[in-house]
């Protein structure tokens, strides 16, 4: 009889729910979860090829030391040890943790109240900082805590959808179907993509505003200027749940026509279009993704388009709002639980006293960080420096996924101490470590993740775990009692992480803090195990529902308003004469990041064989590039070689190419290593979007 498990996908941030199968030979299919309310049933071509993914091929089975196999006990034994020896001798913030989106929230939880509450440092550090930061930091700003206000269903039920620096079909795929499902029941409804490249998601836009990168604050000063003279502008509920909007008008109308269209690159008429239809369309949702984030002016990108919903009063009813359109599976979960340097655990402020005051009081712990600690281009500088002496990576290549990815490489190779846990032997970070130790990988884990739209689900196991293999969370806690915290990492299932994750949230929160789920605080293993998806806030005594934030405030600033930020274009042109070029990278359709996973997949690697660059026709040709030949893309940091694309999709000035191939797949094909380590100063997120190199054939 074959068995059914409902569980999620682990690659992008939409969290579609997934039916795994193991018939009795102990073949895996899946399908979409009709029931999941993110997906009804949907999956997009990496969902449907999970099974294809899941071989042991490659997989590292045994812990590690020095390139051996050893034992648990031997490499936990050495991993406590050198990281304890390090903190004794150096200091905490000596030590690191840089870990993933791609862990489950309660990885997410142990590693972090390892690091903050017990070796007393803020050096832990995400990929989510690559991927989402300028929205948290942005969400932050304008509402005092890190909330997306809406729900996927507001995607559907608006009448304007913009999609800025999203090219949702390939990103968002089943998010992309929803809309196009919604556009051809309504025609009427109107969708607006502002993106460089003409995407496959222009393919259902009725305006595509190909803007220059970067041109994005600009875009949204001038509407916000438009807005506030026209009938659009909400002055009552900017007047009873706001502060700021004058400066942040100010700002705004000081940006004369010339300075918007230079700025933009755009034509005069499709800014009017463009301002006509938000201005008149109340139920409006603005989708933001890595464009908008993967910026030097992320955090000003993101305050800009909130700046807009603010002064109208569109946000948290159906169909209206901005929605942050996360892209890993589960950054949200990593926020929810402190997973950025500059967080603590439930969304609490490692900045704000009486926050440290309280996680330390609940979590009974000898110490609690006192500052923020390094974000992630700051911390792999740290390891060059020599600041940074014991580094645990866990479930993230950034040899490959890191900007600047050489420097990183032989930072890490550097590092005194390295240890990596991964469910592959063989990776460009793996080659480096100290310690190997096998992680679970999907199927095989148990935990939750929430998705974009702040959906909690299960992941839940249904294979046998391989060799010697184990969860990344039994790991951590392993190591915290082995540093002599055995009663703080007691944990002997995700459950037991996941009721102490959610009392946290409740604890001590009298509606004053964003997150709360703390109906789940006295979750039961049995409970756990049914635990239906739900949107989060949950408190005590409510019942999951619809949940939406802010149509009547209710913000997360002490005086309940929310801030209109008065935010500054910035330069948008990166050129020159001998790097004159600007590179946007970006994912592609069938691959997930470094392709540890979808690379196995012959179906997926159909779709795109090979690493890319497109480039407009004009500019091969001035340029000297043959469509289909090779082409060596290079900047002062590194240099990538790929195949040239050449299509009129790609606007002149720029080429595109995707993050995906690593040096496993194609020789040089690392585009990280070109990209320059620039990054948003409030965020930290790295500019990933706007690099300027060369390009020439190889
Ligand atoms: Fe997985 Fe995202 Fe595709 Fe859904 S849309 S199946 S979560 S990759």
């Amino acid at each position: 009889m074959a068995a059914e498990v409902k569980t999620t996908c682990p690659y992008c941030g939409v969290g579609c729910g997934v039916i795994a199968t193991v018939d009795e030979a102990g073949a895996v299919s899946v399908k979409g979860d009709p029931e999941h309310p993110s997906n009804f049933g949907r999956l997009c071509s990496k969902g449907s090829a999970l099974a294809e993914t899941i071989d042991l091929d490659g997989r590292l089975l045994y812990p590690e030391i020095e390139g051996e196999r050893s034992g648990w006990d031997e490499a936990l034994d050495l991993v406590a040890r050198r990281f304890s020896e390090t903190i004794a001798e150096y200091g905490p913030d000596s030590v690191a943790f840089y870990v993933s989106g791609q862990l489950l929230t309660e990885d997410y939880y142990v590693a972090n109240k390892l690091m903050k509450g017990f070796i007393g440092s803020g050096n832990i550090d995400t990929n989510s900082r690559l991927c989402m930061s300028s929205s948290v930091a942005g969400h932050r700003r304008a509402f005092g805590a890190d909330t997306v206000p809406g729900t996927y269903e507001d995607i559907e039920l608006a009448d304007l959808v913009v999609l800025t620096g999203s090219n949702l079909a390939w990103c968002h795929p089943v998010i992309y179907q929803r809309l196009a499902a919604a556009k051809m029941a309504r025609p009427n409804m109107r969708i607006v993509v502002i993106d460089p490249r003409r995407t496959m998601t222009c393919d259902i836009a009725d305006l595509h505003l190909a803007i220059r990168p970067d041109g994005d604050v600009a875009l949204f000063m001038g509407l916000l200027a438009h807005l506030a003279t026209s009938p659009a502008i909400d002055q009552n509920y900017i007047g009873a749940h706001t502060d700021g909007f004058g400066d942040a008008f100010a700002a705004a109308a000081a940006l004369d026509i010339n300075d918007l269209l230079e700025r933009t690159g755009l034509p005069a008429m499709q800014i009017r279009e463009f301002f006509r239809l938000f201005e008149t369309t109340p139920k409006v949702v603005t989708c933001y993704s890595q464009g908008v984030n993967q910026s030097s002016s992320g955090t000003d990108k993101v305050n800009a388009i909130l700046n807009c919903h603010l002064a109208t009063g569109r946000i948290g009813r159906p169909g209206m709002g901005p929605f942050s359109l996360t892209g890993q599976p589960n950054a949200m979960g990593g926020r929810e639980v402190g997973g950025l340097a500059n967080m603590l655990a439930a969304h609490m402020a490692i900045e704000n006293t009486e926050d440290r005051d309280r996680v330390q009081r609940f979590w009974d712990s000898p110490v609690i960080a006192a500052k923020p600690g390094l974000k992630a281009v700051d911390m792999f500088q740290a390891v060059a420096d020599g600041r940074i002496k014991a580094l645990w990576i866990m479930a993230t290549n950034p040899v490959v996924s890191m900007p600047d990815a050489d420097s990183v490489e032989n930072a890490i190779a550097a590092c005194p101490f390295v240890v990596v846990s991964d469910i592959l032997k063989e990776t460009d970070t793996t080659r480096h470590a100290n310690v190997l130790l096998p992680s679970l990988g999907w199927g095989e884990k148990d935990g939750t993740v929430t998705n974009s739209e702040r959906r909690i689900s299960r992941q839940r196991s249904f294979l046998d775990i391989p060799g010697d293999a184990r969860a990344d969370w039994w790991q951590l806690a392993e190591i915290g009692r082995r540093m002599g915290f055995a009663a703080a990492f007691d944990f002997d299932a995700p459950a037991a992480i996941f009721a102490e994750h959610a009392a946290l949230s409740a604890f001590e929160n009298n509606g004053s803090r964003d997150f709360d789920i703390g109906a789940r605080a006295g979750m039961s293993g049995g409970a756990y195990d049914e635990l239906s998806p739900f949107q989060w806030p949950q408190a005590a005594g409510t019942e999951p529902s619809i949940t939406r934030f802010f149509a009547e405030g209710g913000f997360f600033h002490p005086d309940r308003k929310a801030r209109f930020v008065a935010v500054k274009p910035p330069a948008t042109d990166r050129t020159n004469a001998e790097y004159p070029f600007t590179l946007n990278t970006g994912r592609i359709r069938d691959q997930w990041h470094t392709m540890t996973r979808t690379g196995k997949s012959a179906r997926l690697s159909a779709h795109i064989a090979e690493p890319f660059a497109e480039i407009h026709p004009r500019d091969a040709i001035e340029t000297g590039i043959s469509s289909a030949g090779l082409v060596e893309i290079d900047s002062p940091h590194g240099k990538a070689i790929v195949r040239a694309l050449v299509t009129d999709r790609q606007a002149r000035g720029g080429i595109f190419a995707p993050m995906h191939w690593n040096d496993q797949f194609a020789a040089r094909a690392r585009i990280d290593a070109v990209v320059a380590p620039v990054t948003d100063p409030i965020s930290g997120q790295p500019a990933s979007k706007n690099v300027a190199v060369a390009v020439r054939p190889f």
